[in-house]
């Protein structure tokens, strides 16, 4: 191991974690694929929400959400300045329309592109933060 790649690996991400977003952490640690969904109008949200935007609802409990969509676009990153992703590049990102409403920007995993079908889950990177995953679907 060279030193520029010791210092990767001690890199830390590249922003703090929001509070909303640590929702998510413990969804991924339980291996689930849960949003949230506004218990008045039904909506499910994403990225995390403290007011549902189409009614102002601030009930919004973690709900299993169904983990389908289509992917819009993609891309892949080839080059950073931050240390914490210089490691993992290539990166192939998607943009998802889940079936369920939302669209999450997710990692894409080997065969996985635009266009595609695809089933999405929740990971926890090396610092137990939830990472949005996208696998191609056979339907
Ligand atoms: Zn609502």
């Amino acid at each position: 191991m060279t030193d520029r790649q010791s210092d990767q690996d001690k890199a830390l991400p590249p922003y703090p974690h929001s509070a909303s977003g640590k929702l998510y952490d413990a969804i991924a640690a339980e291996g689930r694929f849960a949003l949230q969904r506004c218990r008045d109008c039904a909506q499910f949200l994403y990225p995390a929400h403290d007011v549902c935007p189409s009614c102002l609802s601030t009930t919004l409990p973690l709900t299993e959400a169904p983990p389908r969509g289509r992917i819009a676009s993609e891309t892949t990153i080839r080059a950073t300045t931050n240390p914490y992703f210089q490691t993992h590049l290539p990166i192939r990102i998607g943009l998802v329309i889940l079936d369920c409403g939302p669209t999450m920007i997710a990692f894409l995993q080997e065969g996985t592109g635009m266009g595609d079908r695809a089933n999405l889950s929740f990971h926890l990177d090396a610092f137990g933060r939830a990472m949005a995953w996208a696998a191609r679907s056979k339907t």
